[in-house]
């Protein structure tokens, strides 16, 4: 009985949807709306309109006095997009398009479509007015290659794709791809089913991606997709609540969704490990001509640094996509990466609140058919649906064509200039009304040292014969360019900046980073030792600091310190010496050395001389060592004199070492020591000779006062 009522509720839905689908397939016609025959044109030199005009046989309606625009009326039987062609060939014309009509913006009717923020944060309501998508067998084909779909869902149910090779239900597999009634997609998990359902009770996290693409649009029933009409197909291969999958069959649905003819595949999954054979899959995506849309991922990481995949798989097929919040922010969870990921897209903030997004789910056992969840999972489908709306009404262009499109329309939010590639968050009003320029999706290395070297530059439209290529407005010599790649030289000495083909285009951002070599002058001693250090630095721009740690991770400026630097070390151990510099751009390097200090063994001392000097190695302290070693060590008297010394002399060193100018007077004081040592007979022969001058002088002078200080009474009486 149960059955049976399961069964009946089952057929009911279906005849529900089927009567949506054919009443709904009417309603939704993709048109661009402009008035036919008339075109609006700007020309280059407008003393030449009227003959340009008469020339193409048509005739003017207005010539606008505020702004330099013809109005033209074609003649019969020429179409507007025949027009628009020839015109835009015309040197004379800058520009030529038609003469649009202009109606406040397309809003469904859906019954939730007022808690869908998402939408009009992106134009979507604008991008309406021009397409709403399709379901045509022409038209785009979405995988959406994750949890399956909930197929019965009345707001998906007609925008699903339907395998047309197989008859549902009848046991077999009709077009023989070894699948018995894949009817929607099919399921991968070890085993090959036909069925994708989405067993995913916690989230329905497939089914409310699926939504987020084309959620039926206008059909006066909960919310509407990024498209109205679409094709979605359900590549099922993560399973259960916890959404978990395997490898080898996302590789598996991969093939499925391009063998049945999928031109964008939604990737709302992330995975920590690199795989060689995930990015064999990106290949024969990019193979297919195809486009796959990546999760960024939702563990708040810079992927510039860390990886996800497959956002991170570097393919020019590949959209790698962050999260963008209610308030255009960048969410706490969203990756991002200024080098790494292309574009933001509305992810929202808190899974089951306003600020997340509303999409289809079928949970409770489908008595829930809504709710809001936030992820870069939900960033994805706003991309894909943009690129299928997009790519349905320019059916020629190629996958990395309408990624460029996607990328250069973006809002230029502050949240996203410096954690995407393209600057900014999704618009797809501005998407469909963008144009093929030279655009560049990725740089590597994006990272370089001052010497410079040769990047890679991988893009679309640059052209095929070498152009313009330029870093922050200097042009690179090019060693090879193509549309799509080109290699080309960063300067010695350059400094970070924007790589831009053609003038066009956000442009891609380099690194140019110093170099920086620590190398010690004195690198070891016995304790307390003074080391030495030396930074050398090479660098295209100045270095605004020099920061110096000395072995305990704590790095700290020292006035009026920068490339030479010294620090006295009391105890015996081997310290990590750090020098981080600051160049003028805010990049940081680091370069280390390490400073060996030991002990005093018992032959050692001399701990006044060495702490003068900074070392026991120094050459005046060698010579005194030598001297107790070979002369008062030898014999008693001698003995008895180190013994009373190295009782005395600890404490007094330890004084010297911290004060610089206690350090000059004991040099001061040690020298002659030193001298009488080295050459005693010379040394002794100078003492006595300038003992004698001295006496002469002070005999001299004494007379000298004398006679002198019995000026002032003179002169004062
Ligand atoms: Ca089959
Ligand atoms: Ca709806």
């Amino acid at each position: 009985m149960k059955q049976f009522a399961k069964l009946l509720l089952i057929l009911l839905m279906i005849c529900v949807i089927a009567t949506e689908a054919s009443s709904i397939a009417d309603r939704i016609t993709p048109v661009l709306h402009y008035k036919p025959g008339e075109l609006i044109v700007r020309f280059k030199d407008q003393a030449l309109a009227s003959k340009n005009i008469t020339a193409s046989k048509s005739s003017l309606l207005k010539k606008f006095k505020h702004f330099p625009l013809h109005h033209i009326k074609l003649p019969l039987g020429l179409t507007v997009q025949d027009a628009l062609a020839s015109y835009r060939k015309d040197p004379n014309v800058l520009y030529a398009e038609p003469n649009y009509i202009v109606r406040k913006a397309q809003v469904p009717g859906d019954t939730e479509f007022s808690r869908q923020w998402s939408l009009p944060i992106i134009s979507a309501p604008a991008a309406w007015d021009v397409s709403v998508g399709s379901r045509e067998k022409s038209s785009v084909l979405v995988a959406v290659l994750d949890t399956g779909i909930a197929y019965y869902h009345p707001d998906l149910a007609a925008n699903l794709w339907i395998n047309p090779g197989e008859i549902c239900g009848d046991g077999l597999d009709n077009d023989g791809n070894g699948i018995i009634d894949d009817c929607y997609g099919a399921n991968f998990g070890g085993f090959t089913l036909g069925d994708p359902w989405d067993d995913d009770t916690a989230d329905s996290h497939g089914t409310h991606v699926s939504g987020i693409i084309g959620a039926v649009g206008n059909n006066e029933l909960g919310i509407t997709g990024v498209n109205w009409a679409a094709r979605i197909m359900a590549v099922k291969f993560l399973h259960g609540p916890e959404g978990m999958g395997e490898l080898a069959d996302a590789l598996r649905g991969v093939e499925y969704a391009l063998a049945n003819g999928a031109k964008i595949i939604n990737m709302s999954f992330e995975v920590d490990e690199d795989s060689q054979s995930l990015r064999d899959a990106a290949r024969a995506v990019e193979n297919a001509g195809a486009l796959m849309i990546s999760a960024a991922g939702n563990t708040g990481k810079n992927l510039d640094i860390y990886r996800v995949y497959p956002a991170s798989i570097k393919s020019s097929n590949n959209i790698a996509v962050a999260a963008s919040s209610f308030t255009d922010g960048l969410p706490y969870y969203s990756d991002y990466g200024r080098h790494t990921v292309d574009i933001a897209a509305p992810g929202g903030s808190t899974t089951g609140s306003a600020n997340a997004i509303l999409s289809t789910v079928w949970l409770n056992s489908g008595t829930t058919l809504y709710r809001t969840t936030a992820g870069t999972s939900m960033a994805v489908p706003h991309v894909t649906g943009a690129a299928a709306l997009l790519w349905n009404i320019y059916p020629s262009l190629t996958a990395v064509q309408v990624k460029a499109r996607i990328l250069n329309s973006v809002d230029r939010v502050p949240a996203f200039t410096e954690t995407t590639i393209s600057g900014g968050r999704l618009n797809l009003e501005k998407a469909l009304k963008s144009q093929d320029i030279s655009t560049i999706f990725d740089v590597y290395p994006f990272q370089l040292n001052w010497n410079g070297g040769t990047v890679t530059v991988k893009g679309v439209n640059f052209g095929i014969t070498p152009s313009s290529i330029t870093l922050g407005g200097i042009r690179l010599p090019v060693s090879s360019w193509n549309d799509t790649e080109i290699s080309a030289q960063i300067p010695q000495n350059s400094s970070n900046g924007i790589i831009q083909v053609n003038g066009q285009g956000s442009g891609f951002p380099i690194t140019v980073l110093p170099t920086v070599k620590l190398t010690p002058s004195t690198a070891s001693g016995t304790a307390p030792f003074t080391a030495e250090f030396n930074a050398e630095v090479l660098s295209g721009v100045p270095i605004i600091k020099y920061e110096w740690d000395t072995g305990d991770n704590v790095f700290k400026e020292y006035q009026g310190i920068t490339s030479n630097f010294s620090h006295t070390f009391d105890a015996a151990g081997a310290y990590n010496v750090n020098v981080r510099i600051t160049d003028s751009n805010g990049n940081t390097v680091t370069s280390s050395a390490t400073a060996t200090v030991s002990t005093p063994s018992s032959g050692g001392g001399c701990f006044i001389a060495t702490a003068a000097y900074g070392s026991y190695l120094h050459p005046k302290v060698q010579i005194l060592r030598n001297f107790r070693d070979k002369s008062l060590l030898t014999n008693r008297p001698g003995r008895a004199c180190v013994r009373f010394y190295y009782q005395l002399s600890p404490p007094v060193a330890h004084l010297i070492v911290k004060y610089e100018f206690l350090r000059v007077i004991s040099r001061w004081a040690i020298t002659p020591l030193v001298l009488l040592i080295q050459y005693p007979f010379m040394t002794l022969a100078l003492f006595i000779l300038f003992s004698i001058c001295w006496s002469v002088f002070l005999s001299q002078r004494t007379n000298a006062c004398s006679d002198s200080a019995a000026i002032p009474y003179d002169s004062n009486n």
